[in-house]
């Protein structure tokens, strides 16, 4: 599937149209590899595209870069134009952008980018970009599920092999870099983070894994993903290290019974925030909701955390074509915490798994 940053790049022109914006603005960011396929490193030399309803769309470039910006998948589109070294980007970048009017910026703009921008334009107005192209982003074309897909067939493939290893005995940073290994193994381009928990550091739900060994009867918190062509894995599943500890089954249940709650509840339309309630209220009827200490789910695609955000206050209602986690955890501190993670895509009558290990209470050695 053939990726088409011709109509990406028209579709935000069209909506920064209608939403009253005088053009958008976004430098080196996922954004840029978004609508053109181009991704330099985001450096202190400005690289800036300019997209203005009914104009073609043009991309400010330091002079040396010239050459990888036209030859990138979408430079053909663009009308680049270059700034040299020792002259002034902004006054060049004030020539393609609207001198009034509301221009949205990136998030990824560097601040200095930024004030740069606004000194050069005193006339306009600057307001973030993300609602425009995250909205955009969040809809994912068949080429983009289908790489979502074979990224959680490769998380799941090593969450199978991981539960063969021996954990008894071994630290955190060594299972952790077996998670790495085996990321990269099962087809990821590269392992991009390896949570792994054990005992009283599970109940941290964002545990950096240290020296601290594992023992008969801990809870394991694994959390990991990685980068396959361009795209993201991100799963979590909770595993005990033989005999699961003391009253941990009550709230492994709670979690399981939340996360399928959850998935439950999507369908197209439905408000982001009732999958959150979905999950929440599970657990609150078993008595831990104020265990359950961050949102069930956020946006996944070519960065790990994106819109659309499965968070209380999220009234927006999910749509085709989006693709979001959906991981409820209970976090009692001192003991051990539990957090089961799929992503899951919405289709049209529904939702699909993106991550199909088993959900069952996985014991290890
Ligand atoms: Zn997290
Ligand atoms: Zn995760
Ligand atoms: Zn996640």
């Amino acid at each position: 599937v053939s990726v088409s940053f011709a109509g990406r790049l028209a579709r935000l022109g069209e909506r920064a149209g209608e939403r009253g914006f005088a053009a958008v603005v976004v430098s080196p960011s996922p954004d840029l590899a978004y609508l053109t396929g181009y991704s330099p490193m985001p450096f202190e030399r400005p690289t800036l595209l300019v997209v203005r309803p009914g104009l073609d769309p043009a991309m400010l470039v330091p002079e040396l870069e010239e050459a990888p910006a036209r030859s990138s998948p979408g430079g053909a589109l663009l009308e680049v134009v270059t700034w040299s070294d020792g002259s002034d980007p902004y006054a060049a970048a004030a020539q393609i952008l609207p001198a009034s009017g509301t221009i949205a910026a990136g998030d990824r703009m560097w601040a200095a980018h930024l004030l740069g921008l606004q000194q050069a334009l005193p006339g306009a107005i600057f307001q973030a970009a993300s609602p425009l192209i995250g909205e955009l982003r969040s809809v994912k074309d068949a080429g983009e599920l289908d790489a979502l897909r074979r990224a959680g067939g490769a998380a799941d493939a090593t969450f199978r092999e991981l539960c063969r290893l021996s954990f008894l005995g071994r630290t955190e940073a060594e299972v952790a870099s077996d998670v790495a290994d085996l990321l990269v193994s099962n087809g990821h381009t590269r392992a991009d983070f390896t949570i792994v928990a054990s005992g009283p550091n599970s109940a941290s739900p964002h545990h950096e894994p240290g020296q601290r060994r594992f023992e008969a009867r801990d809870a394991v918190v694994l959390d990991f993903g990685g980068e396959l062509d361009s795209y993201f894995s991100d799963t979590t599943r909770t595993v005990a290290v033989g005999e699961p500890p003391e009253g941990f089954d009550e709230i492994y249940g709670a979690v399981e019974g939340a996360q399928e709650a959850a998935f439950g509840a999507i369908h197209p339309g439905v408000p982001a925030e009732q999958i959150d309630r979905a999950a929440r209220s599970v657990i609150e009827e078993a008595g831990f909701g104020d265990r359950f200490i961050h949102r069930t789910g956020h946006g996944i695609g070519l960065e790990v955390h994106e819109p659309p955000y499965i968070v209380e206050g999220n009234a927006a209602a999910v749509v085709a074509g989006n693709t979001f986690s959906i991981e409820p955890g209970v976090y009692v501190s001192g003991r051990y915490g539990v957090r089961i993670e799929d992503i899951v895509a919405v289709t049209a009558d529904g939702a699909e798994r993106f991550n199909l290990s088993t959900r069952e209470l996985q014991v290890v050695e």
